[in-house]
């Protein structure tokens, strides 16, 4: 495989086309922004453990019946995936109380939840994410009624998983953002990156915040607690 032009430069990927019209190259970057690109500033280091944790990540996916765009890791920050269409639609699934939901409805972070909760926003820079609902997506023809079933269920088929994994190595999976895109012909696929900066991840024991939420909140230390959060992954692995 080839790897062609720049398609898009986002704020914490690149995407590239190659030979084949079917497949992309996602390029990790160290880049961090927050606050809808407000803060600006860089992880070192990141890149690498994005792209590796989201590759393990959507690996054990597939095992559990959700197709992913992964196809092949081609170096520390690349991956080959399928290229798909994105639903414009970031799926939340919270386990527990945090961020903007502790904000909007005025409660302390850290509720543990009987059952995840999911919720959409409309994936738009300019309008901020705004919060939508199944049927705000539907008229705004965002997805279709069946696709919109399917991202529900594999949206918590993701979160069990995840849960799993992140207990395994005694970190608590508090909520995550995920993105669903089109194949070609059709098939809703899991796209984008599941990694500490989409996902809020807890020391179970501390409380230790160990993901992007140190850089948003400048609690210090976000590199480390980036390596900490992936060697305990890769040590459960073994
Ligand atoms: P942002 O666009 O929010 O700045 P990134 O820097 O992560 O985010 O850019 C990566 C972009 O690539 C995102 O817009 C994401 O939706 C898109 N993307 C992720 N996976 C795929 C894929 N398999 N095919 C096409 N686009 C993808
Ligand atoms: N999230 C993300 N990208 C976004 C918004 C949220 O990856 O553009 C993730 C975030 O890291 C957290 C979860 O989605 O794990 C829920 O985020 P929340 O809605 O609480 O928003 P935030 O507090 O990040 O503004």
């Amino acid at each position: 495989m080839e790897k062609r032009e720049l398609m898009y430069e986002g704020k914490a990927k690149k995407v590239f086309k190659t030979d084949d019209p079917e497949v992309l190259i996602v390029d990790y970057k160290d880049d961090a922004t927050a606050f809808n690109g407000l803060k600006k500033g860089s992880i070192e280091g990141k890149g690498v453990i994005n792209n590796k944790m989201s590759n393990i990540m959507m690996q054990g996916l597939e095992k559990k019946g959700v197709p992913t765009h992964f196809i092949e890791e081609l170096s520390d920050r690349e991956t080959a995936v399928k290229k798909v269409t994105i639903l414009p639609l970031e799926v939340i699934i919270r386990n527990i109380s945090a961020g903007s939901f502790s904000k909007r409805y005025g409660v302390e972070e850290g509720i543990v939840f009987e059952n995840p909760t999911i919720e959409f926003s409309y994936k738009n820079d300019e309008l901020g994410d705004p919060l939508l609902n199944d049927d705000h997506a539907l008229a705004l023809k965002l997805c279709t009624k069946e696709e919109l079933e399917t991202v529900k269920k594999y949206a918590f088929t993701v979160n069990d998983f995840l849960k799993e994994v992140w207990k395994k190595c005694g970190v608590t999976l508090v909520d995550f953002k995920i993105e669903f895109g089109k194949l070609s012909d059709g098939t809703i696929v899991l796209a984008d990156e599941i990694s500490p900066d989409t996902c809020r991840l807890w020391d179970s024991e501390t409380g230790k915040k160990l993901d992007k939420d140190r850089f948003r909140r400048d609690l210090g230390n976000t590199e480390e607690a980036y390596i900490e959060v992936m060697d305990r992954l890769v040590n459960s692995l073994k």
